[in-house]
């Protein structure tokens, strides 16, 4: 028998790629499913972009590049933060990974071992608490509360922390709520981290950009007392309809940057040479097509969150970011995953149980809003057709 570590028999996965293998399979059955599961713009990649990776490759750019990214991304990358959050950043500081999710993968990994303590919210993207497990810390799940309209709380986050504590991970716009944290509550975790100096701060802002109805995003970055010890994630697969180039960027902390240069070093020596260029133009070309889509997922948003509202034993409250719908379908008398099981076997529609998201996720599915308006009505017609025949309320 081969014997490898323990970390084996904790390691989790994302339910959503399971789901989306069973559609696609379903779909080849010559079954009309429709895909409101995997949590990826719908939309192509824009045009300069595609044209600029193409461009790499013709001009010679198929070599390794420096593990940390080459240096004019880097650089685009501080010049895009201060941008959009007002933070100065030092390119120095920026490493380009393959997909945001690595990032999260090197945080935990460098902070996770038997005998500490990572808080991570729940519901919450599940692998934080896979790569946790994985490492031997204790999973504390920071609750995510509907009632707070799936914000954190900065005095329950700040009540969980003890001198075990080693990293707390953040989400602002959050998966799989589309919750989005306000100000107030930022600036008062911000307040009380100061009191923890020991801790440090994974914020996940993937889905920066994607914010609805006015509401502001407030990056982690922005607060001088937290730089010494927060890593940000954020990257180009969900702004730019990137999901498959796998890419994204980091910005580390001086005390941690070159212990995260040594594992990029170990692990893939550095990200795909033509996919930094094409995400180099994503950064300094025209965003219109960011805009265009973030549009159009306010529109949609509209259509779901009014859908599920119409349906017998359905509230869901509208999100303000990301493009999840999280809907509580307690009153309908069924289980998460099972109702999201027989919705895609029986009713043709993807979605995902919120179990699949953390022990709070039990009462809501997850549904992704990144397909067309006509497949959402249609799936929201489905559905309240599947609830009302099989009605177990
Ligand atoms: N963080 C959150 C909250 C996400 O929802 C996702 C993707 O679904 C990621 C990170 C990972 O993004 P990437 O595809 O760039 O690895």
């Amino acid at each position: 028998m081969l014997q490898t570590i323990a970390g084996f028999d904790r390691i989790g996965e994302e339910n959503a790629f399971a789901v989306l293998a069973r559609a696609t399979e379903l779909a080849q059955q010559g079954r009309d499913i429709i895909n409101l599961g995997i949590g990826q713009p719908d939309f192509k990649t824009p045009g300069h972009i595609v044209e600029a990776a193409v461009k790499a490759l013709r001009d010679g750019h198929h070599g390794y590049t420096p593990a940390t990214g080459i240096a004019p991304l880097r650089e685009a990358v501080s010049a895009d933060l201060l941008k959009r959050h007002g933070a100065e950043t030092d390119p120095g500081n920026v490493l380009i990974v393959p997909g945001g999710k690595v990032t999260m993968f090197m945080a935990i990994l460098m902070f996770g071992e038997p005998g500490t303590d990572i808080l991570y919210p729940d519901p919450g993207f599940p692998i934080y608490r896979s790569m946790i497990e994985f490492t031997g810390a204790r999973p504390v799940p920071v609750p995510i509360r509907e009632e707070n309209d799936f914000a954190f709380s900065a005095e329950e986050t700040l009540s969980l922390i003890t001198g075990r504590t080693r990293l707390l991970i953040l989400n602002s716009p959050a998966n799989p709520t589309g919750g989005v944290t306000p100000r107030a509550e930022i600036e008062k975790l911000v307040r009380g981290l100061e009191h923890h100096p020991q801790v440090a701060v994974l914020s996940d802002e993937i889905y920066s950009q994607m914010t609805y109805d006015g509401m502001e995003h407030v990056s982690l970055l922005t607060f001088d007392s937290l730089r010494d010890r927060l890593i940000l994630l954020d990257g180009w697969s969900k702004t730019y309809a990137m999901t498959g180039w796998r890419l994204g960027f980091a910005v580390w902390p001086d005390a941690l940057i070159d212990k995260a240069r040594k594992l990029a070093v170990n692990a893939w020596s550095c990200v795909n040479a033509p996919a930094q260029y094409a995400a180099l133009a994503a950064l300094t070309g025209p965003q219109t097509a960011v805009t265009e889509m973030v549009r159009e997922f306010d529109d949609r948003r509209k259509v779901i969150v009014a859908g599920l509202n119409a349906i017998d034993g359905m509230s869901c409250r509208t999100p303000l970011g990301a493009f999840y719908a999280f809907p509580n379908i307690k009153n309908t008398g069924w289980k998460s995953k099972e109702l999201a099981s027989s919705l895609l076997e029986h009713a043709g529609v993807a979605t995902i149980g919120g179990p699949d998201f953390g022990i709070l996720g039990e009462g809501y599915i997850r549904l992704s809003y990144a397909n067309s308006t006509g497949n959402i009505q249609k799936a929201l017609g489905r559905i309240g057709e599947f609830l009302s025949r099989k009605s177990k309320s």
